[in-house]
């Protein structure tokens, strides 16, 4: 039923078009071309300007054709660098970079395959319900696009985002919240030969307080990162300036909270030692999620799978996606993998045959809905 050739030539078409985070100009262009084609009546909001992008996040709407639930397909227009001029290279099923670029198949994968889904269902005439279709931009680095999404004109309370590493049929249905903790650490600079004395050092207080941190993984749910580190001018002045920015994930919000303030409690006990002043900033930058496996979303997504032969694996993960947005925002959302490996890095490839499965799958939601 999928047509693996065309879906190939779909993906090869996206990941030629230029669409690193906040870019999305002409990705957004083509895709509303591509949507427009296929029936659906097409907007863009005004999230780009507000993130201070060049376009805005792609919504398209197919009418419903039968008595089915509403449906809401996603997946992200933008990706990381290095990511402008991809020339992908196809080997057998397999697709990958040039070696000098990501492949963007995070998440030209997604657009892809919702395009193909589209695609089926126009050309086999599959009685479906009310299908939203949501291009987010910036994904990467914040989930900015998904969050200045205007849910208001949505019906659809329930969302399938093709967005996820792995073989078709891995389904995230949990996901951590994260916060992100900024110190920005004031000490006194000084000669450090002539008075260090009157010097107080805030590399010396940013390093008392990471030293004394629990980081890494603190527990199955949650884990802790110092990631950046800025500050001091010269060896012979001492410091009296470092920014130290750091994360906190959890699946659980309670122990989100602990985490993040055991971070936030080093740091003004090391300044409070070394008489400097600590300005701290925590935000939250996305809420956790988690659908029950009796959810009725969850439970049509199983349903599908069995019926389309791709078996459905639930999953958890540690990286945050719009699904926690669309989450948060009251759409209960699931990730679905969609064939992609090794993500972010040059050696981003994605396996074709998984991706023609999780469009299968995709297509029997829509016809189970
Ligand atoms: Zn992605």
């Amino acid at each position: 039923m999928v047509n693996k050739e065309r879906l190939l030539q779909t993906f090869l078409e996206i990941v030629r078009v230029n669409s690193q985070t906040k870019k999305e100009r002409a990705m957004a262009d083509y895709l509303k071309a591509k949507l427009q084609e296929l029936g659906l009546a097409v907007t863009e909001d005004g999230a780009g300007e507000a993130i201070g992008g060049n376009a805005g996040n792609v919504i398209g709407v197919l009418k419903g054709s039968a008595e089915k639930k509403a449906l809401l397909f996603s997946a992200h227009m933008d990706r990381v660098a290095p990511g402008e001029n991809i020339k992908a290279v196809v080997e057998d099923d397999i697709v990958r970079s040039g070696g000098d670029t990501i492949l963007g198949s995070d998440d030209g994968a997604g657009l892809a395959g919702i395009l193909e889904l589209l695609r089926i269902i126009r050309e086999r005439q599959i009685p479906h319900g009310r299908i939203e279709v949501v291009f987010t931009i910036a994904e990467e680095g914040g989930l900015n696009g998904a969050k200045s999404l205007d849910t208001e004109k949505l019906q659809a309370k329930h969302a399938i985002i093709l967005d996820s590493t792995g073989k078709a049929g891995t389904v995230i249905n949990r996901a951590p919240a994260q916060d992100e903790i900024i110190a920005k650490i004031r000490g006194r600079a000084a000669h450090a030969g002539v008075e260090p004395e009157k010097g107080i050092n805030a590399i010396l207080v940013a390093a008392k307080a990471v030293s004394r941190m629990q980081l890494g993984r603190l527990d199955a749910e949650t884990t802790a990162n110092i990631g950046v580190i800025a500050g001091g001018t010269a060896t012979n002045i001492i410091p009296d300036y470092v920014e130290v920015r750091g994360e906190a994930r959890s699946l659980r919000e309670e122990k989100l909270v602990r985490a993040t303030e055991a971070m936030a409690r080093e740091f003004m006990a090391a300044a409070g030692e070394e008489n400097a002043q600590v300005d701290l900033t925590v935000n939250r930058l996305y809420p956790a999620f988690h659908l029950p496996e009796e959810h009725e979303l969850l439970q049509l997504v199983k349903r599908a799978g069995e019926a389309c032969d791709v078996p459905v694996t639930l999953m958890s993960t540690g990286g945050g996606s719009d699904a926690n947005i669309f989450n948060g925002k009251g759409i209960a959302a699931v990730n679905l993998a969609v064939g992609n490996e090794e993500v972010h890095t040059v050696n981003e490839y994605l396996v074709l045959p998984e991706l023609v499965k999780t469009v299968a799958l995709a297509v029997k939601i829509v016809e189970l809905a």
